[in-house]
């Protein structure tokens, strides 16, 4: 087989749908977020811009207090784990960590992995496999980390319509009760910003004996009095089996993990492979995140602020006749419906406007739903959002796209 032929054709086919992706080559420079340094190529002169798209959603990848802890704890354990946490990988930081994470989710333990991508795959992937002839029912919208430990684990699996508590319920009446069951769901959608009903939900996995897996990681640090979610929001926490939250998003940083039953984390602990056969996380990174959660605790109005530009935003481009989606959430998505032209006008923002908002494509979201999705920050000024609303005007009339009257 011609293996570089085969891999040119694939290639050339993403071209085609308008759906290869292209990574924008940024230089963060901290202490000036949301604005950054980009390259059109590699030995282009940089030019400054104003990133749209990070989930860095609070801005504390700047943070002076987190980068002065890393610095700190870099010059005091040196760069890396060392090993396995089981092979003399585990240090004093992650120990501290898990038993703050435990305890913001109002949990008895909690377990670090090194992205939340491995905390939702190896997580559930081995409740999958190690519980006896167990049913996983998925939202239909979940993200591809939880599909992928689902799939792997090979167990027969259900998906319910997304947000739908009602067709949860019919497809667990319809399966033998004796068989154990997972229900796994998000709390925050992140390319709709909607929200699903927790406590319908457990009601309906209560009512049949199931264990509920819940990703936070886009509620993690931005909502709840204590920043630790919906499920703290709404005072749900103890409702749900499993937490699961990444520290790559709002805590500014990397890493995942899960917080539950002391029984249940020893078990993840002791047979997930995906946390037991890799290095460790950092003892620098585990130490940025311990100060990150707890500038996160008592973070309410950064919070206020995040909310707010986000509404600030939403109602601005909404002013502008432009087809924002119904979001709940800080997540302000923008519908153009075309792969092609949403690429076109991701790339017309940057080059022309100093705008970086990446263009979300099938298969992340529904082939026709295609979308510019913002991720407002407290950082995001009133002239950055002036600024980002006339343009996003004028690349819709440049592409003759609907406005709304
Ligand atoms: C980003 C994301 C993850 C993965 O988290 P990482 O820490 O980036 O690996 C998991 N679930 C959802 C819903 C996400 O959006």
């Amino acid at each position: 087989m011609d293996f570089e032929q085969f891999f040119r054709d694939r290639l050339g086919d993403l071209r085609a749908e308008g759906r290869y992706r292209v990574f924008a080559d940024l230089e963060r420079q901290a202490g000036r977020f949301p604005r950054a340094r980009w390259r059109e190529r590699p030995d282009a002169e940089a030019r400054e811009i104003t990133v749209w798209c990070s989930n860095d959603y609070l801005g504390l990848g700047q943070h002076p207090a987190i980068l002065r802890a890393m610095q700190d704890a870099l010059l005091h354990y040196g760069a890396g784990a060392g090993g396995t946490r089981n092979i003399s990988g585990t240090t004093h930081e992650h120990v501290l960590l898990e038993r703050a994470l435990a305890d913001w989710h109002g949990k008895e333990a909690a377990l670090l992995f090194t992205s939340g991508f491995i905390s939702n795959e190896a997580t559930l992937g081995t409740l999958a496999r190690q519980l006896p002839n167990a049913i996983v029912y998925s939202d239909a919208q979940n993200h591809a980390s939880m599909i992928a430990g689902i799939r792997h684990s090979r167990v027969e699996y259900h998906i319910f319509r997304h947000n739908d508590a009602g067709h949860l319920r019919e497809l667990l009446a319809s399966h033998d009760p004796a068989r154990p069951k997972i229900v796994a769901f998000e709390s925050v959608y992140s390319m709709d910003g909607d929200i699903a009903p927790i406590a319908e939900i457990c009601d309906v996995a209560e009512e049949f004996g199931a264990l509920t897996y819940l990703d936070e990681v886009h509620a993690v640090g931005m909502y709840g009095k204590q920043g630790a979610g919906i499920a703290e929001r709404d005072g749900l926490s103890h409702r749900l089996t499993i937490i699961e939250g990444t520290m790559g998003k709002a805590f500014g940083l990397m890493g995942g993990y899960i917080a539950g039953s002391a029984a249940m984390v020893d078990f993840i602990r002791s047979f997930a492979p995906g946390f037991i056969f890799t290095t460790a996380l950092p003892p620098v990174l585990v130490a940025g995140a311990r100060a990150s959660l707890e500038i996160l605790r008592g973070a309410s109005d950064l919070r206020r602020q995040h909310q707010a530009r986000a509404q600030q935003l939403r109602q601005s481009l909404l002013a502008a006749g432009l087809p924002v989606m119904l979001s709940e959430s800080h997540i302000v998505p923008v519908r153009v419906g075309n792969p092609v032209a949403c690429k076109a006008i991701s790339d017309r923002l940057l080059r022309q406007h100093d705008i970086y908002v990446q263009p979300i494509n099938y298969p992340t979201v529904p082939r026709g739903t295609e979308r510019l999705r913002f991720t407002p920050s407290p950082d995001h000024d009133d002239r950055m959002i002036s600024t980002a609303t006339e343009a996003l005007r004028a690349c819709w009339r440049e592409h003759a796209l609907p406005l709304a009257s």
